[in-house]
């Protein structure tokens, strides 16, 4: 730091009381061009002063930017517990750790339980953030009341039977298994092929049975730091506790519940450690009310056995491919709202649809549309099935790409 300059000495003045007016005078006006001489230098300085003194106001500006951006940068994400007299208790994501805090004052009004809020290093609230923003609902798919019911579902009966008996029954009539002082299932796993209605079961059960439809998909917990697919499901856990009646709907889950491989690599441990988090949830679950887990899954021969263990998913449902007699069903569902022609004949559609799955299926239906619209009609007719037939199993030749593998 640059050192002040050192001040003028003060001029001083002593007149010997035997000197003479003239002398008086003289020495008079030699001291006042002394003072003003000094008190010059001493402006100089003043001005001098005046200017650094600028200087350091804008640089002590430029550092108080500087601060507040380096403390916004580090600020934690929370969400507030609960709004008490003594403060805000919040709960940081990532550590769970619960903090009583205080809040910024123009924040008071604003902020309720159950907000996201940035934090700084001393867990005092910062900023209420937007929920929008919240990672949850970016891969999390929330529905409080799907559209999809029972009837919309073809040709598979009994598996609609029995997660209804697995799901919908502990949901709706909880006081039978307490009397019966068995424990109700926690969870089902359905299997098979793609495009079976395997996610439309689970959207059915959550609609009937009035809970909501919480779905994750298992490739967005496979996340790419440490830790973070782990909290998605203790979010995935926490949003559904805070929702409940809910259905939590995990597909794909074979993408965090494959078996161990020997691999020792960083994003297998990261899996692993997510399926632990899984397992410890549902381990968990008995006390959380009204919570179903519906898992769904087209490679069954890849999942570890710890998630099939009793207690975690005791009930496992194939839903295959449909028969000729679910194909036709499914044809009916989708062809429900079509203007159809008399020729369109169901039962030969359903011996011609022999491997479609129901997602194919509802291809099938859509693509005869295209065909009587590109022919300027609204009446779908035998002849456009068949022509919508013959499209998809040539697979992409058509102007629809290779619907037939479209799902
Ligand atoms: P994936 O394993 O690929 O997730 P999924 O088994 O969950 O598939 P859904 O998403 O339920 O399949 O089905 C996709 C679409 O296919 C549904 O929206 C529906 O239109 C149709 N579909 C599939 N199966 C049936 C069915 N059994 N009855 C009626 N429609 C069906």
């Amino acid at each position: 730091m640059s050192r002040s300059p050192s001040v003028p000495d003060r001029p001083t003045l002593e007149l010997d009381p035997e000197m003479s007016d003239e002398e008086r005078l003289s020495a008079l006006q030699e001291h006042f061009t002394d003072i003003t001489k000094v008190n010059d230098k001493l402006g100089e300085r003043v001005d001098a002063a005046a200017d650094r003194r600028e200087d350091l106001a804008e640089e002590v500006d430029k550092l108080q930017r500087e601060n507040e951006m380096l403390k916004t940068t580090s600020l934690y994400v929370a969400t507030v517990e609960d709004v008490t007299e003594d403060g805000v208790i919040i709960k940081q994501h990532g550590n769970n750790q619960e903090v009583l805090t205080d809040m910024a004052v123009q924040l008071r009004e604003d902020i309720e339980a159950g907000d996201r809020v940035a934090v700084n290093d001393s867990f005092t609230i910062q900023r209420l953030l937007d929920t929008e923003k919240d990672a949850r609902a970016q891969a999390m798919e929330v529905d409080a009341s799907p559209a999809v019911t029972y009837g919309d579902i073809g040709g598979i009966d009994d598996q609609i039977r029995e997660v209804r008996e697995a799901v919908e029954e502990p949901l709706v009539n909880p006081e039978q298994f307490e009397e019966a002082g068995i424990e109700p299932p926690s969870g089902v796993l359905l299997y098979g092929p793609p495009g079976t209605g395997k996610t439309m079961l689970a959207k059915a059960v959550a609609n009937e049975t009035d809970a909501t439809f919480i779905k994750m998909a298992g490739s967005e917990l496979v996340q790419k730091f440490i830790g973070e697919g782990a909290k998605l499901v203790r979010d995935l856990f926490s949003l559904a506790a805070e929702r409940e009646p809910a259905v939590i709907f995990i597909d794909e889950i074979d993408a965090v519940a494959s078996k161990r491989t020997d691999s020792k690599t960083s994003g297998d441990a990261e899996v692993q450690r997510t399926m632990m988090q899984l397992l410890s949830e549902m381990d968990g679950f008995e006390d959380r009310g009204n919570i179903r887990i519906i898992a769904a899954t087209n490679r069954f021969d890849m999942l570890d056995s710890a998630i099939l263990r009793p207690g975690r998913f005791d009930r496992l449902i194939e839903v295959p491919n449909p028969t000729a007699e679910g194909r036709r069903r499914i044809l009916e569902i989708h062809t429900d709202g079509m203007n159809l022609d008399d020729d369109v004949d169901f039962d030969r559609l359903s011996r011609a649809t022999e491997d479609f799955s129901g997602a194919e299926i509802e291809s099938l239906t859509t693509e005869s549309g295209m065909f009587a619209i590109r022919d300027g009609r609204t009446e779908v007719t035998m002849d456009d099935f068949d022509g919508a037939l013959e499209t998809m199993e040539a697979g992409d030749q058509s102007t629809v790409p290779n619907l037939r593998y479209a799902y």
